[in-house]
């Protein structure tokens, strides 16, 4: 099935309990939003506002606002937790270790994410197979059990970089400023730089871990081969 046919297919079937997640770091967020927005106006997004994003990122959630005259469902991490996490480990614990890195994307993200899901049948995610070898067998339509149990369609997985920009000049669709800057990607502030040529897009995602996955659980399963073969 091409995008536009699962992204026709998840809205006639799950709105409104159902939503796009978008970085608003990534230009894949901003195609789904606009292909999607196409055929329901109403259909909804959401994003986590980790409290570490760049400007940028919250200057594009500003724009999308403005261009589509949208609601963005902004998705802020407990209070408490972060209180906690900064109090007793320091406000840029991620670069001392794997773990706590991990922890910090557990509490600002994966946590948050996870509640906002409580209310949704399924979500819909910009990634792509040939982002990293991580997503190389990324399936179209897959059961995420690590997030509670619901549907997530990946309606651009077999796109790659260079037709998704295709689709954001042709459709002169808003993305963040940073991508002329060289980030592809763009995430927290403090935990993403801009890469060098042939370096992979996730390239500069927690650039000082020399090894691993790169990810920051959002997106991991146990078992990559989990698609449901749509
Ligand atoms: S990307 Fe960095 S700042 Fe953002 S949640 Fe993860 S560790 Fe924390």
């Amino acid at each position: 099935m091409s995008a536009e046919e699962i992204l026709t297919y998840t809205i006639k079937n799950y709105h409104p309990r159902l939503a796009l997640a978008a970085s608003f770091g990534g230009p894949e967020g901003m195609v789904l939003l606009d292909l999607m927005h196409r055929i329901e106006p109403g259909s909804r997004v959401f994003v986590l506002d980790t409290g570490r994003l760049h400007p940028a990122t919250h200057d594009l959630v500003d724009r999308v606002r403005d261009r589509y005259g949208k609601t963005v469902e902004v998705v802020l991490p407990r209070a408490r937790e972060v209180e906690h996490m900064v109090r007793e480990q320091g406000t840029n614990l991620f670069y001392s270790s794997v773990e706590q890195r991990k922890l910090c994307c557990r509490i600002r993200k994966v946590e948050p994410q996870r509640r906002y899901f409580a209310d949704l049948d399924a979500y819909v995610s910009g990634l792509r197979r040939d982002q990293n070898l991580n997503r190389r067998k990324t399936a179209k339509v897959e059961w995420d059990v690590g997030n509670g149990g619901l549907l997530k369609f990946n309606p651009l997985a077999d796109w790659t970089r260079e037709r998704v920009m295709e689709y954001v000049g042709e459709h002169r669709v808003p993305i963040n400023a940073l991508h002329d800057e060289g980030f592809p990607s763009v995430g927290c502030q403090p935990c993403t730089r801009a890469i060098g040529p042939g370096e992979d897009e996730r390239a500069g995602r927690w650039w000082w871990e020399a090894d691993g996955a790169k990810e920051c659980g959002l997106h991991v399963k146990d078992d990559q081969d989990g698609g449901l073969g749509i």
